[in-house]
């Protein structure tokens, strides 16, 4: 028996209702048969679809001018997952950037190859040597318009210009910069890719991911990817993400603002050796940032505590009331240490090729008071190096 029909109501609510259904019942094998076929609109099974996932996949396409409706999935991860897994065959190359996300890092260096996809990662902002790595077999570009931890820029419109003259498609994960600061569609980009997780949903209480394509094909190829691989996300997620969303654009701007405070007043200490923040101009593509992100330089400062590991230890010690956490995009700020965590895979040598060292910490930051921040990251860096 169905349970009881939800009572009548002349009005309606002002928040997305949760709906947790996992079968949806049709009326007859008709219109499950239309339902299938496309020619009604209609849920069947929450794997295949449900209403918040909807809500949220549409908001982000308005976000990010995508033309046909993304795909969800569980963790960013997925959307990842989605993209190198769903549109790719043995025999394919795919070109990565060096400073990809560590877990894409390692689906290019350990899964793909698995499966006999061959990749090659080469640095996103220098075109010449992504053209130089390009083989008939190349079936995609994938790359971040900020890395992590350097927070170096892609060449974007190089890159899209060099995709399209190879006809291979151009893969953009807009976790760190978001819609608000580029919308990698309009620069070019076939595929669009986030890690809700991050900055969009905003509270660190929920993962999900979130993939589009320009072409509807291959949009539908992803969802279909997602749907068959068990990628797509539970109700409740989406529902916390939308929450969280509601207040997106009023956190980035909050946050980008406290960032550039930050990125000037830790470049004033004498504790800490260097700062990298695109909006700088010290940073070595401030102008390609000036350029691609609209006035919007984003919420990630990274800086290099003067020391080594002895130093650090002191500083994470020190931080009263930050986050030493491996996320971003969170409320509170949270600080991030590659050489123990995103990049603790790579030999010291490897990392100072990157630009980073022991002391290298990554902020991301969030929405406490700038002086108050600000007084925390002089006191901790002070405690730690003796200044
Ligand atoms: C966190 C992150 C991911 C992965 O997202 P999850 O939601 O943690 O699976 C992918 N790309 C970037 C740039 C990220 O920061």
């Amino acid at each position: 028996m169905r349970p009881d029909a939800l009572p009548e109501s002349a009005s309606r609510p002002v928040v997305t209702p949760l709906s947790p259904s996992v079968v949806y019942a049709s009326d007859t094998p008709d219109m499950l048969d239309q339902q299938y076929d496309g020619g009604l609109q209609g849920y069947t099974y929450a794997r295949e679809g449900h209403p918040n996932a909807d809500v949220v996949a549409k908001r982000v396409d308005r976000m990010e001018n995508a033309p046909h409706m993304g795909v969800l999935t569980g963790s960013g991860m997925g959307a990842v997952s989605a993209v190198l897994l769903g549109l790719t065959e043995t025999g394919d190359h795919v070109i990565g950037s060096t400073q990809l996300y560590g877990r894409s890092l390692r689906m290019m260096t350990e899964d793909l190859p698995r499966l006999g996809i061959a990749t090659t990662l080469v640095d996103a902002g220098d075109v010449d040597a992504v053209r130089a790595a390009l083989r008939p077999e190349t079936r995609m570009v994938l790359v971040e318009v900020v890395s992590n931890p350097t927070l170096r820029v892609a060449d974007l419109e190089g890159l899209a210009t060099l995709c399209r003259e190879a006809g291979i498609l151009l893969v953009v994960d807009n976790t760190f910069t978001t819609p608000r600061a580029i919308r990698p569609f309009d620069w070019g980009a076939d595929i669009v890719l986030h890690s809700l997780t991050k900055l969009l949903a905003g509270h660190s209480d929920v993962t999900l991911g979130y993939v589009a394509a320009q072409d509807e094909a291959l949009n539908n190829r992803l969802r279909v990817f997602a749907v068959t691989a068990g990628l797509t996300p539970s109700p409740f997620d989406c529902w916390l993400a939308e929450r969280g969303m509601l207040s997106f654009d009023l956190r980035f701007d909050r946050a980008e603002q406290t960032a550039a405070c930050l990125a000037d007043h830790l470049a004033g200490l004498p504790g800490v050796a260097r700062v990298l923040y695109p909006g700088r101009a010290d940073h070595p593509d401030q102008a390609r940032a000036a350029h691609l992100l609209a006035g919007h330089f984003c919420n990630m400062v990274t800086f290099e505590l003067r020391g080594g590991r002895a130093e650090a230890n002191a500083f994470t010690r020190a931080a009263d009331g930050l986050s030493f956490a491996p996320t971003l995009g969170d409320v509170g700020t949270t600080i991030s240490h590659p050489a123990s965590s995103s990049h603790r895979a790579l030999t010291a040598e490897k990392r100072a090729e990157l630009g980073m060292s022991e002391g290298t910490f990554r902020v991301s930051v969030g929405l406490e008071d700038p002086e108050t921040l600000c007084a925390v990251f002089s006191q901790a860096i002070a405690a730690a190096t003796g200044g």
